[in-house]
């Protein structure tokens, strides 16, 4: 089906193809995406031929990037633009209350525009905007060397791709269809916008790729770039797991949203690491021992899942206030305690599903999260509905008092709702059913190309009742909505509780002093929250100040995690010598109850269903 205006803020769901340009469509705008200097100077050239027809213009440079949920589109980086009709420069003028605006005005009988661009890479910002390149390896995210006409959509609209590589040793991946390389240039199918911005490339010169699934024509692919070739030595039984993602994946959802399925993954110790979504690719990235030190690969385990997780819930399902006709209308981010909270349950729980994460951890997993945002004091004045409201404002906000401003809560808290959810139907079905029953039917459905079927509350409140008939509107009501003192317990009823003792678990390891003292603290000491109410608050420990010395004695964990033992015993305040802005004091928290830690433990006599959430549906 077809874009139409004003569609996307009816109630309704509706269906949009988004995918190669039809043909006998209008002109495509030729894009050529000159990277050739990233590896040495960190700046990519752009060209853009643009058909026209004369009058007054309007330009756009993307704002609010899908999967980043925010108007980041690195403005401050784009640069160097000039603007030719026939060889000659025409004057732009930036629009002075739309700073991603500009107007020209094309003359008469001109028919095309050549445009020329200049990004400046990773000099500010986060997410996409923050990496660029490495001298081996570069991202190329097409938003942000482009400009588009305000006249159509980015469903319309129609790109001609070109990308020129640093070198003839860098080899690149991309979900990009039609690549055709001469010498360091690759040409690409025409795509819409919306196809083109949802197609990154990864380039670089250290480079791996293991088919991880087919079926016919339809695959998918785990490709890796990396500062070093060792890091790209990934063990097969390492392979073998994201293999299994893909196979657990389609085995819970029964059906995809995309061809062939391309994982771009940095293993970097110099570019940041990140995960953006795409229908058919996701943009990811991590420190270069990810795929090599099962640590690493155990604590982020869950980066590739979460993302691979969108293609259904995210990109195929879409929350109608995400999806707009251009990038220049602001998003509506209120449905994404569904978009994110749910992929941040089944990311997390697929990355146990697929074997990275050994079962025995998932209940301290559970524990962890829950005993956060059970010791988050702004859960007091902020619902959770409201954290997703202001993600614009929330994912880049300072990192001081977290816990009071309250963080991007719609993931992880929203996995507890999803939790409790899930719970509640295996409870009431006698485990015939669960929340893989909704997410199936809601975002499996049948096998399609990259689409868009946007859906509203009502229809995920519908769509629930259709498995388990419930007051799911009450549930989110008082999950999403309201104020709840406590975050949503999915646990109990499925045969665990929560307690705290004096040891550290798998996620919530010694140096963390939240639950105790209620410090959060860099390994050298350096607050970044201290929970108001807790011992230390009351001692008046802030943020912006170090611990430097516990009882007298240079700070460490262990220090600190000794005298939260001797307290227990000898009840005396403990001691913090702190520095803050070239001063010290001394403070004394009161305080004997000695470490504490979050656990999840078995309800003796009562079913475990908790256990059943993370095994695999594929077997072994
Ligand atoms: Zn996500």
């Amino acid at each position: 089906m077809k874009w139409s205006a004003g569609i996307a803020v009816m109630s309704c769901a509706f269906l949009l193809g988004i995918g190669s340009a039809a043909a006998g469509a209008a002109e495509p705008i030729a894009l050529t995406v000159d990277a050739s200097q990233v590896a040495g100077q960190n700046v990519m050239f752009a060209h853009e031929t643009l058909p026209v027809s004369p009058g007054p213009l309007t330009l756009y440079y993307p704002k609010w990037i899908p999967g980043e949920h925010m108007p980041v589109g690195p403005i401050g980086n784009f640069t160097g633009l000039v603007i030719k009709a026939d060889g000659k420069t025409i004057p732009w003028e930036r629009k002075t209350r739309d700073m991603f605006a500009f107007q020209v005005n094309v003359p008469q009988g001109v028919t095309r525009l050549d445009i020329g661009m200049t990004y400046l890479g990773a000099t500010y910002g986060q997410y996409s905007s923050n990496r660029l390149a490495t001298t081996n390896m570069g991202v190329v995210i097409w938003d942000q060397t482009l400009l588009y006409p305000s006249t159509g959509t980015i469903q319309d609209t129609v790109f001609k791709p070109t990308l020129i590589l640093p070198g003839s040793s860098w080899k690149f991946a991309t979900a990009l269809t039609g690549a055709h390389r001469t010498g360091n240039t690759v040409t690409f199918d025409a795509v819409t916008m919306e196809h083109l911005i949802d197609s990154p490339l990864d380039m670089g010169e250290n480079y791996r790729r293991w088919e991880l699934w087919h079926d016919g024509n339809a695959s998918a692919y785990l490709n890796v770039f990396a500062d070093t070739p060792e890091e790209l030595d990934a063990k097969p039984t390492t392979i073998d797991h994201y293999k299994k993602l893909v196979r657990e994946m389609l085995a819970m959802y029964g059906a995809r949203h995309w061809r062939n399925y391309n994982f771009l993954l940095t293993l970097s110790d110099v570019m940041p690491g990140e995960g953006i979504e795409h229908h058919e690719s996701s943009d990811d990235g991590s420190a270069g021992d990810y795929l090599t030190n099962l640590k690493a690969l155990d604590r982020g385990g869950d980066l590739l899942s979460h993302e691979f997780n969108h293609s259904w819930d995210g990109k195929y399902r879409m929350p109608d206030g995400l999806y707009q006709k251009n990038l220049q209308i602001p998003y509506d981010d209120s449905l994404l305690w569904v978009y994110e909270g749910m992929t941040q349950y089944y990311g997390n729980v697929m990355s146990w599903r697929d074997g990275i994460r050994a079962q025995k951890t998932y209940p301290d997993h559970i524990a962890a999260t829950y005993a956060y945002y059970d010791n988050e004091p702004g859960r007091l004045w902020r619902p959770l509905l409201d954290t997703a409201v202001s993600a614009p404002f929330l994912y880049g906000a300072a990192p001081g008092y977290t816990a009071e401003r309250r963080r991007v809560d719609f993931y992880s808290e929203g996995e507890l709702m999803w939790l409790k959810a899930d719970s509640i139907i295996r409870e009431k079905t006698d485990n015939k059913e669960s929340l893989d029953t909704f997410a199936r039917a809601f975002f499996g459905q049948h096998n399609t190309g990259p689409i868009v079927k946007t859906y509203n509350r009502a229809d995920i409140i519908a769509g629930l009742n259709k498995i388990l008939p419930y007051d799911w509107a009450g549930f989110f009501k008082t999950w999403v909505d309201d104020i709840s003192v406590h975050p949503p317990d999915g646990f109990t009823a499925d045969g665990w509780k929560l307690v705290y003792t004096d040891k550290p678990q798998h996620w919530v390891k010694k140096d963390n002093f939240w639950y105790s003292i209620g410090l959060n603290m860099a390994k050298d000491g350096s607050i970044y929250d201290v929970k108001q109410g807790s011992p230390a608050w009351k001692a008046g420990v802030g943020i912006l100040t170090k611990v430097v010395a516990v009882n007298g004695r240079q700070y460490s964990a262990d220090t600190l995690y000794n005298a939260l033992v001797e307290s227990q015993h000898s009840h005396a305040p403990i001691r913090l010598l702190l520095e803050r802005t070239q001063t010290y004091r001394e403070v004394s928290v009161a305080y004997d109850g000695g470490p504490r830690y979050p656990h999840l433990v078995r309800i003796p006599g009562t079913p475990d269903r908790l256990s059943d959430i993370p095994k695999p549906l594929t077997g072994k």
